[in-house]
């Protein structure tokens, strides 16, 4: 029998390859974006009363109506932006959220623009719904040039996807980029697939600027949210999606074939624990003080950095400690030095390579500061 891959050019994800890496060598695992602290406590006990209480069977397709209640209260207080329960579907994780987006939304044939460097799910996604991904490279600072991408529009453009704040470079919109935005696709039919998992790790007095605070993007938008990211339990795999009326629908057609509904304890746990906002509204500073100790320890040493404006990952220009590509260069400093980190080139589909690496400091000051005196060494 001959097997046809559906994904003939896929391996490993890149997290996957370095965090074993990391573990073979005993390095510091830097490179997958992944906290190595602990969630709150308090959520525990949350989930076991939940459980022990016996809300153990399937949740609701979409969502347990508390907890979707919980969302959007919180969408009004962030964003001022008044969003129905029923527009929120709960998955399981970001992930999840993304792929059934784009199974719902891309036909054989359709045009998928994908900004680059991208987030790794995006584009197997595409391939996986039929669909062709247009790649757009993001300037050198990491900042779009919006008039360049709106070049790449045409009619068979179904989808764009953007990443706010970006995964990996730390960069996120301003005020400017959603208006931006706003003017190029006014009069297109193009959705909008907006991943904003970072949406409560934004630095240095910078607001998140969430499309679901512009009325225009908001109608043709699915935004995609996670619950690891924001309490610090990525293993737990949950999230959400807001979309309107119309592609919720056509949402959880798709949603309701692939998993039906999720985790129910988990989803009882968080109603209750997102309805106390001092729960998420210290994230930004928490990880400020993580990044700013990153780049006080980096400072003297070898590495070129331009400080995130948001997410829990820093970029670190290597180019004047080696000219070498990307991935050979991480994986020799994980063997060798003890530290791992992801090449961002795994984030371009013809792996350019800047000489940039990625570091994620959603660890304890600890491991951070063990991390920074190796690398300062090279
Ligand atoms: N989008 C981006 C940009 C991410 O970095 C991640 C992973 N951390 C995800 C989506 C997936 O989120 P989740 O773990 O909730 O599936
Ligand atoms: N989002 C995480 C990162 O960027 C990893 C997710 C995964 O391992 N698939 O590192």
């Amino acid at each position: 029998m001959t097997l046809v891959s559906k994904l003939p050019e896929t391996g490993s994800s890149i997290f996957s390859v370095m965090s074993n890496l990391a573990r073979e060598h005993k390095a510091i695992n830097l490179a997958q974006g992944f906290p190595n602290f602990e969630t709150d406590k308090k959520l525990f006990d949350l989930v076991s009363h939940y459980m022990h209480l016996g809300y153990n069977q399937y949740a609701p397709m979409p969502g347990i109506p508390v907890l979707r209640e919980a969302i959007s209260n919180k969408i009004k207080s962030l964003y001022g932006t008044d969003v129905p329960s029923d527009n929120i579907t709960i998955t399981a994780g970001a992930t999840q959220a993304i792929f059934t987006s784009i199974q719902a939304l891309v036909h054989p044939g359709d045009e998928v623009i994908v900004i680059e460097p991208a987030y790794d799910s995006y584009v197997p996604s595409i391939k996986l719904a039929g669909g062709v991904p247009v790649f757009y490279q993001m300037n050198e600072d990491y900042t779009i040039d919006w008039d360049k991408l709106q070049t790449l529009i045409n009619d068979k453009t179904k989808l764009l996807i953007i990443n706010n704040p970006h995964n990996p470079s730390g960069s996120v919109f301003t005020k400017s980029d959603v208006a931006q935005l706003e003017r190029i696709i006014k009069d297109s039919d193009l959705y909008i697939l907006s991943d904003e998992v970072y949406e409560h790790m934004v630095f240095d007095e910078s607001q998140h600027q969430s499309i679901l605070k512009s009325d225009i993007l908001r109608q043709r938008s699915l935004v995609c949210f996670s619950f690891g990211k924001l309490f610090h339990n990525t293993g737990w795999k949950m999230g959400y999606v807001v979309a309107p009326e119309k592609l919720t629908a056509e949402f959880r057609k798709v949603h309701q074939y692939e998993v039906f509904s999720v985790n129910t304890p988990l989803q009882f746990a968080f109603a209750d624990y997102l309805n106390d906002e001092n729960n998420y509204s210290g994230l930004s500073a928490f990880f400020q003080a993580k990044r700013d100790l990153v780049i006080s320890e980096l400072k003297g040493s070898s590495f070129k950095l331009k400080p995130s404006h948001g997410t829990y990952f820093q970029i670190l220009d290597y180019s004047a400690i080696s000219t070498e590509d990307e991935l050979p260069f991480v994986s020799k400093v994980t063997k060798e030095n003890g530290v791992a980190l992801i090449p961002c080139s795994a984030f371009y589909h013809n792996h350019l390579q800047r000489q940039h690496a990625r570091l994620c400091f959603a660890k304890t000051d600890e491991m951070l500061f063990e991390a920074c005196q190796i690398l300062k060494r090279l």
